[in-house]
């Protein structure tokens, strides 16, 4: 490689600016602090996104057009060439041992100064065919005149996030020059036992294999220990925080009597799955401590999260409290009435609603019961979070399907006055050490498990030929007296070209093939009395085919519906499709979930996937793969911006691993006051700006 010389050791630090290193300056200080560079450290930060593996070369007479290929040569010729059109390319011709080929770079003749006859190229890229085979470089390192790559040194190569002006061969030079000066600066912050007992390398190792990595598999220890570091990082501040909160979250000890409860068992049709008797009984304990209760109640569509809600009501209620369940549309809290109001007659308590369409008497009555503390559970969209003010005696807030609510919604029920407990519910799934990542302070019960006897829902992929025998199959159904679903995705209801289409559809549908049916049209741009009276009318029947963008995604009931198509199902994502999906099969006929529509293969293969499975949380985990965690959760509720290297999914096992030693160290070490977590607590100052508030000794 480049030949260099180290910068005096005696003067550098880590923490000086970067532009003090040799061969930076001005000019190239400011072009890396627009790749979040600003001092020396920072540069032993920076990390690869990826490597050129020179040990997967192809020997040069293998190389055919149409092909990706990584090659390593020799130049033996080269120069600037016109073409036809006027273009220049540089071009050289390289050899290997096993034969030469052209390697050409439209337009970048200044190349012609960099690269000599003689210097040995690492290059990658397609092949072409061009006037014969042109290998057309995407990325290319220049060993120079005098390299010998045939050791292992070098043969993995960094190739480094860069900005315009300073070109990642640039940048892994300076990287390369000033990397045995800054790494005997390193100083290792985590203790040798846990390093052991988590398997990762030391720090300074760690970064050096990141950088000069001698194998693929280097590469990925030092990767992994910096992604182990962030994480670990985000489970201290995490673990920390919720003690914190914990404790100045001083909240009502509800006193387990079990008469309530007891009472709700008894008039159960069923039993409680293992699932749900698990997260009651987490709920349970941690409304009978003194804090305030902060959990997150998650599991699939259909594993029976109201009733454990329910469970969690009733404790409160048995201990003369009142309690509000929240549900995201007027429907959903509606549904929630009738259901939890016939569960709850025999147990003897009472179930309010208040939504926006509530008549201003019948409200001024239940505001009246609120205000006189009487013990009670009310039901409501968001209009409850004006009216909690009023609730005379709130001891548990329930927020189902939160997702839904705005983090403002969610911020203003927590901050809520008189100290309730607070119990979100989500039905995306995720794995527990994720969800743990993300929603950071919260504690978390899952329901894994679904309630026996459901009838799995029979899924389809079907092309866009295949429309006339969908259509069919849909009246048939009608026919037998049940009812469908046709989905359009119109992510942004704002968006006029998406509504043109489901539009277009409901014109032509209701008046051409099901002419006979009762067709109703359903989006976000229809006002909500309007949408909640077609959704009312498809509830009783009244409807047949509701013809409706995602606004029907969320929760609504109607076991006379056996069918969901979805159109252009590419644009939705999986967790969103299997939502879909969720709204039928809730009768006891058999249900079918279809896809309609041409999609691309690798569409196909994503949908042929959610096909293929049941499981909410394998869903989710496949989403959170394809599309990115911001998709799914949103960046703000993610807070997962704060991740440089980690990724909390694919980095599964190390999360867990630092999860585990992060809770470790605290459970020994609350506050970081022993001397062996001093490098812990110096990190967290350094890098994480919430942290010292947290640490504070007291
Ligand atoms: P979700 O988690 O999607 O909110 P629900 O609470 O609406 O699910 O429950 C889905 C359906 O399953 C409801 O009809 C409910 O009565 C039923 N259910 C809940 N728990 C059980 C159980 N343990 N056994 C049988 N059915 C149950
Ligand atoms: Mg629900």
């Amino acid at each position: 490689m480049t030949t260099h010389r180290a910068a005096s050791p005696g003067r550098v630090s880590l923490e000086m600016p970067v532009k003090f290193l040799k061969g930076v300056g001005d000019r190239r200080s400011e072009l890396l602090n627009r790749l979040g560079i600003a001092t020396a450290g920072d540069l032993l930060y920076h990390v690869p996104h990826r490597y050129e593996d020179a040990s997967t070369i192809t020997p040069i007479n293998r190389i055919a057009p149409g092909m990706d290929v990584t090659a390593l040569g020799r130049v033996i010729s080269k120069g600037v060439l016109p073409t036809r059109k006027g273009l220049k390319v540089f071009q050289a011709v390289v050899r290997d041992s096993s034969g030469m080929i052209e390697v050409g770079w439209p337009g970048q003749v200044w190349l012609d100064r960099v690269i000599q006859k003689g210097d040995l190229l690492l290059l990658s890229g397609p092949c072409r065919f061009y006037h014969g085979r042109q290998l057309q470089p995407r990325e290319w390192v220049n060993f120079g005149g005098d390299e010998d790559v045939d050791g292992d040194h070098g043969r993995v190569l960094a190739v480094y996030p860069a900005t315009e002006g300073f070109t990642p061969r640039q940048i892994r030079a300076l990287i390369a020059q000033h990397l045995d000066v800054l790494l005997p600066l390193v100083r290792e912050y985590l203790d040798d036992g846990l390093l052991r007992r988590a398997g990762q390398a030391p720090l300074g190792e760690a970064l050096r294999m990141m950088h000069r990595p001698a194998s693929m598999a280097e590469a990925m220890t030092g990767r992994n220990r910096l992604a182990f570091d962030e994480l670990f990082f985000a489970h201290i501040l995490h673990r920390r925080a919720n003690a914190i909160a914990r404790r100045t979250r001083e909240g009502i000890r509800f006193v387990k009597d079990d008469k309530l409860q007891a009472a709700l068992r008894s008039v159960l049709p069923w039993k409680l799955t293992g699932a749900q008797e698990r997260a009651v009984v987490e709920i349970t304990d941690d409304m009978c401590s003194p804090r305030r209760m902060h959990r997150l109640l998650q599991g699939d569509v259909g594993s029976g999260k109201t009733v454990v809600a329910l469970f969690a009501a009733l404790l409160a209620i048995e201990n003369d409290f009142q309690v509000a369940l929240m549900a995201p549309t007027e429907l959903l809290a509606e549904q929630h009435q009738r259901t939890i109001t016939a569960l709850l007659a025999p147990v003897g308590v009472r179930c309010e609603l208040i939504t926006g369409s509530t008549g201003a008497a019948r409200r001024r009555e239940v505001e009246a019961r609120l205000a006189s503390q009487e013990p009670l559970l009310v039901i409501g969209t968001h209009v409850l979070i004006q009216e909690k003010a009023t609730l005379g005696k709130p001891g548990l807030v329930i927020i189902d399907e939160q997702q839904r609510f705005g983090v403002g919604h969610r911020a203003a029920i927590a901050a809520g006055g008189g100290e309730p407990d607070v119990l979100l519910m989500s039905a995306t799934p995720i794995p527990r050490s994720l969800a743990l990542t993300i929603y950071g302070d919260l504690d978390v019960s899952t329901l894994d498990e679904r309630p026996p006897g459901r009838r799995p829902v029979t899924t389809a992929v079907r092309p866009e030929s295949a429309r006339a025998r969908v259509i069919t199959f849909i009246d048939q159904q009608v026919e037998k007296g049940q009812q469908a679903y046709i989905v359009y995705p119109v992510i942004d209801e704002s968006e006029k070209t998406d509504l043109k289409a489901a539009t277009r559809m409901y014109e032509e549908l209701s008046s051409g093939p099901f002419a006979k049916r009762k067709v109703a049209l359903l989006h976000g741009r229809i006002p909500a009395a309007e949408r909640d009276r077609v959704m009312r009318e498809f509830r009783d029947g009244v409807i047949d085919i509701l013809i409706a963008t995602t606004v029907i995604e969320v929760g609504i009931d109607v076991p006379a519906a056996t069918v969901m198509v979805v159109e252009h199902p590419e644009r939705f994502g999986l967790s969103q499709l299997h939502q879909l999906r969720g709204r039928v099969g809730r009768g006891g006929d058999a249900s079918y979930c279809i896809l309609l529509g041409d999609a691309s293969p690798e569409a196909s293969e994503r949908l042929q996937l959610f096909a293929g499975t049941d499981d909410g949380f394998e869903i989710a985990r496949a989403d959170l793969r394809l599309r990115g965690m911001g998709d799914l959760f949103g960046e703000r509720q993610s807070g997962l911006a704060s991740f440089k290297v980690a990724d909390p999914l694919r980095d599964e096992a190390i999360n867990i691993t630092a999860r585990e030693m992060a809770w470790g160290v605290l459970e020994g070490d609350p506050e970081l006051k022993l001397p062996k977590n001093a490098g812990i607590r110096d990190v967290l100052a350094s890098r994480y700006s919430r942290a010292l508030e947290l640490f504070r000794v007291g």
